[in-house]
């Protein structure tokens, strides 16, 4: 096979930053009808640059086979809903957006977040790549195009007089395929003095909380500040601002605009974050060699769990089928020997089962009718949500169980605290 290159900076990739072995595409939930044929597996080997520390997949597939039926409707969370409206309540005053301002969207999904700008009168454009999303965008009231972003796009766009005052990327960075080509996009796209907000899952809480399982074949790079500083200033492009947000585990909201503009100066936040993740280690090969050896403790520890529920004739179940599921169900080598079903709250997902393992995916209403032991919560980032929304587990002794950072069990949710974890 051929050697891959780094995504940013073009060095060979020589180093193993975690190598999680042969997986299904996180997104390619199984219909009943599909049991009985073959499904593709890659590789889910990461990889750590030896020049600019990008820590990130190797190619593997083509982009297109990844994104044209994205089963995921962000309006299906609570939290992140709230999540969008407090980012357009922030943003909207701070830099003084109004009637005539242009906001683009890339990866706009259904909506969930342009709809608070619509409902503030300001114009908006969402890119979104899987047409059946965009779909339901649209059918919001939102105006959506269906495309991939990159420099391409970015043309496209200017010469249809949609120049951006504020561009908006959540969780669509990691995700990009040809890094540069997209922040060449955004370069080309950005008014003078207009702003660029990305989110995207920080490297080092995935590497402190030992959050192994938000790798999956869609997600190709893992950004530390210091190595997406790198990639907007290869474009002319700088992060002045940055925030720390609990969203996903722990993620950045950078701030960028073009290198010229005065009008934003690189500030205090921005400054220490760079200083913190190079006191961890962050600017050092040697830091990324300490992630697979917890990685493997992480997988012993969930089966010893599962394992010794089953020799006592518990019943575990699974909350949620996200991508991450997928990756740690996969990784662990969890089938429905060890967990009897998931349940899911978006109808898209209901009635399929998980890719690779197998494990039907039911409605919430499931755990009532069954009764389970053990709820194990794969949206780990969910839990308060989750254990919230599902409170009446408690009426049987039901307790839920969180995989991430190491496995835990809570008999009880109750007025916002846990009581005493009990495994
Ligand atoms: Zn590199």
């Amino acid at each position: 096979m051929a050697q891959s290159m780094c995504r940013s900076c073009g060095a060979k990739l020589e180093h193993t930053f975690v190598d999680l072995g042969m997986s299904p595409l996180a997104n390619s939930y199984v219909k009943p009808e599909q049991l009985n044929r073959m499904e593709p597996f890659y590789p889910l080997h990461v990889y750590v640059c030896g020049k600019c520390l990008l820590v990130q997949l190797e190619q593997f597939s083509s982009p297109s086979d990844i994104f044209s039926d994205y089963a995921y409707c962000s309006s299906f969370s609570d939290s992140w809903l709230a999540h969008a409206k407090a980012y357009v309540d922030m943003i909207t005053p701070r830099y003084s957006l109004h009637k005539h301002s242009r906001i683009v969207e890339i990866a706009s999904n259904d909506g969930y977040l342009l709809q608070n700008f619509v409902a503030r009168g300001i114009p908006v454009l969402g890119i979104e790549p899987a047409a059946n999303v965009a779909e339901v965008a649209k059918g919001k009231g939102i105006n959506t195009k269906v495309l991939f972003f990159g420099e391409k796009t970015a043309l496209g766009l200017v010469g249809d007089g949609w120049s951006a005052d504020l561009i908006i990327g959540n969780n669509v960075l990691a995700h990009v395929p040809d890094l540069n080509d997209f922040v060449k996009g955004l370069k080309l796209l950005l008014k003078p003095t207009g702003l660029v907000t990305m989110e995207f899952p920080h490297l080092l809480q995935l590497m402190e909380q030992n959050q192994f399982d938000t790798i999956y074949h869609e997600h190709f790079s893992y950004f530390s500040l210091l190595a997406v500083e790198q990639v907007f200033a290869r474009h002319g492009m700088k992060v002045f601002d940055v925030e720390e947000l609990p969203t996903h585990g722990g993620s950045l909201r950078i701030y960028a605009a073009h290198v010229e503009d005065v009008s934003k100066q690189v500030g205090r936040r921005a400054k220490e974050l760079k200083s913190r993740e190079q006191r961890a280690g962050y600017d050092r090969l040697d830091h990324y060699r300490s992630f697979s050896p917890k990685v493997e403790a992480a997988k012993r520890a969930l089966l010893s769990f599962l394992i010794s529920a089953k020799q006592e004739g518990k019943h575990v179940v699974g909350y949620g089928a996200p991508a991450k599921g997928n990756t740690l169900l996969n990784y662990c080598g969890v089938r429905t020997d060890l967990l009897d079903y998931t349940v899911d709250r978006s109808p898209h997902k209901q009635g399929q089962f998980l890719p690779g393992v197998h494990i039907p995916i039911y409605t919430p209403e499931r755990i009532r009718q069954t009764k389970p032991d053990y709820v194990l919560i794969l949206p780990w980032n969910l839990r308060d949500e989750v254990m919230q929304q599902m409170s009446y587990v408690r009426e049987w002794g039901g307790q839920f169980v969180v995989p991430i950072p190491e496995v835990k069990a809570y008999s009880c949710y109750w007025r916002g605290f846990f009581l005493e974890p009990c495994a």
